[in-house]
């Protein structure tokens, strides 16, 4: 579903990004793990070309995201994106959020699009949410929200930022709940998170990165149970 090939991006002559590989296969979810400032919501940010690549490949699906002649239209309704805060437009209702892509970018008929929307607020449980204002609900409602209007475009990839790192710790099962159900459903998701123990439960495979490399990759048991690199080792003994 995703391959991404000798990825690097600079910022003028910062070397944020030094020579990334990795493949995603379809339904699959890889968490991705590392320090603060390892580059981990750069490398994301280059998946959907929020940032452009400074070399190498990046393909998802049928879109070769790096190719200079790519939709970018196109591309992000492959790629849904979840940040870590939820940027609803103020002014527009709940469904109005989820409504406002599909409307303007896929031009879906309003009664589908509606009827789409309101199936999404269901999978979030905000259906009775469907005319507030974003201001007048929790953080965690928002971030459910703005997960709503992200599977509005029916994506084939979903990539989360941190979700849940800007809720207050009440709000966060409710965030990493939804993101459970869609890992279930079968979604292909990348997921940067701090939240070590959903990392374990739901993910496929983690990546730990530190300074611009994937310095390891394996399955939950693997890198949490049995890290091989000092980095990962060090990395981990300081948050769990
Ligand atoms: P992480 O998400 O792992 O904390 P980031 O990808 O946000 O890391 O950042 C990695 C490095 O890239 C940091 O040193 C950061 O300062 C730098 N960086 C990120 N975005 C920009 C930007 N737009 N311009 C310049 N430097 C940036
Ligand atoms: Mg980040």
């Amino acid at each position: 579903m995703i391959v991404v090939q000798n990825l690097k991006k600079k910022f003028g002559t910062n070397e944020v990004l030094k020579d990334i590989s990795t493949t995603i296969q379809e339904k699959e979810v890889v968490c991705v793990i590392g320090p603060s400032g390892s580059g981990k919501s750069t490398f994301l940010r280059c998946l959907n070309l929020l940032e452009d690549v400074t070399s190498g490949k990046v393909v998802i699906g049928d879109v070769e995201v790096t190719s200079p002649n790519t939709n970018i239209d196109h591309l992000r309704q492959n790629v849904g994106m979840v940040f870590q805060l939820f940027n609803l437009f103020p002014h527009l209702t709940v469904l109005e959020n989820i409504m406002l892509a599909p409307k303007h970018i896929k031009k879906t008929d309003k009664q589908q699009n509606e009827q789409k929307a309101m199936e999404l607020l269901n999978k979030v449980g905000l259906a009775g949410k469907r005319d507030a204002y974003p201001d007048q609900l929790s953080g965690g409602q928002q971030q459910r929200v703005a997960i709503a209007r992200a599977l509005a475009m029916n994506p084939r990839v979903m990539l989360f930022d941190e979700p849940t790192s800007a809720l207050d710790p009440e709000m966060v099962g409710e965030v990493l709940q939804v993101m459970k159900d869609l890992a279930h459903e079968g979604i292909t998701m990348i997921v940067v998170t701090h939240e070590m123990g959903f990392a374990r439960e739901v993910a496929d495979r983690v990546i730990f990165m530190d300074g611009g490399y994937i310095v390891e990759e394996g399955s939950p048991s693997e890198l949490f149970d049995s890290p091989k690199h000092e980095r990962t080792q060090a990395f981990l003994s300081k948050i769990l």
